[in-house]
């Protein structure tokens, strides 16, 4: 198989095998992210994947889900996404779900009627790092597209029927925006139709630009209690029904199937664990992190 620099499997997905399109990240200036520092963009060629298709047809030939690699594959144009996914289908007659993480920007050079067909074609779901629907957070970040951007693709994707993952990174905002990245990530969030909600909790990792600025005196990190407390208001402002899922360092479950049924409930664990936890453990856990 190829597979270039950081490999990453969506964690709560079901397991599927993983083949790569693309190398590195089209984008790669998020200032919290060092996955792909250091690998240029590029589609793979088509021979890789055609020979890694044949690998993955001689192990799992029956297998009906398949994730495609790598940061955000979906930038690949409407026509070479298309060829690929017949590609696929020559390989693995039995694929039911492609789906691959996607920056939101991605589905702009698609039209409805596209993605209608890439639907059709087997590209079903995607998973959208949003991270925030505050647009200043967004922009502190360099996250490269506003709220605007994530309500008008996400109404997209609707109309072509792909589902989507929504991801809010908690504290990404630091101290000064903690309020309007939760508030606003919130309403925003509740104007779409995603599949699944997660959220992930800021580390500063190495070699990312939120560590330089850290280092220099010019980003203040959320305390522990301050990420939670964030995550808490987040909850409050989001109106959604259907599952979400928190993989943050900290030991308390607030997975749930039914958000809006448990939103009560998810929200006086979260008390509780504001109230009881060991927040010096916490930092460590999360200081120890050395990736996603
Ligand atoms: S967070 Fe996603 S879009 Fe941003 S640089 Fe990292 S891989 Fe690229």
């Amino acid at each position: 198989m190829h597979y270039t620099g950081t490999v990453y499997r969506n964690p709560y997905a079901p397991p599927s095998p993983l083949l790569e399109i693309t190398q590195g990240c089209s984008h790669n200036r998020c200032k919290f992210c060092n996955m792909y520092a250091d690998v240029k963009f590029k589609p793979s060629p088509m021979e890789w994947i055609e020979e890694d298709l044949a690998e993955i047809a001689s192990i799992y030939p029956e297998t009906t889900r398949l994730q495609l690699l790598s940061a955000d594959p979906f930038k690949l144009s409407f026509t070479r996404l298309n060829e690929i996914c017949d590609l696929i289908h020559k390989y693995l007659p039995n694929i039911e779900t492609m789906t691959m993480a996607a920056r939101v920007d991605n589905v702009c050079d698609k039209s409805v009627e596209e993605l209608k067909i890439l639907r059709d074609n087997g590209i079903v779901e995607l998973n959208l790092g949003a991270e925030s629907g505050d647009d200043e957070t967004l922009k502190s970040v360099n996250k490269g597209y506003g709220s605007k951007d994530i309500l008008e693709q996400c109404d997209k994707l609707d109309k072509a029927g792909i589902r989507y993952w929504l991801t809010f990174l908690n504290g990404v905002g630091g101290k000064p925006l903690t309020e309007q990245h939760a508030v606003n990530s919130g309403k925003i969030f509740s104007q779409t139709n995603p599949m699944v909600v997660g959220t992930g909790g800021l580390v500063l990792f190495e070699g990312t630009g939120l560590l330089a600025l850290y280092e220099r005196g010019k980003f203040e990190p959320l305390s522990e209690r301050g990420l939670m407390e964030e995550l808490k208001l987040f909850i409050e402002n989001l109106d959604y029904d259907g599952p979400f899922i928190t993989h943050h360092t900290f030991s308390m479950d607030l997975n749930s199937p039914d958000f809006k049924s448990n939103k009560s409930k998810i929200l006086k664990n979260l008390q509780y664990g504001i109230d009881n936890l060991d927040m010096d453990k916490l930092a460590e856990i999360r200081n120890n992190k050395r990736g996603l």
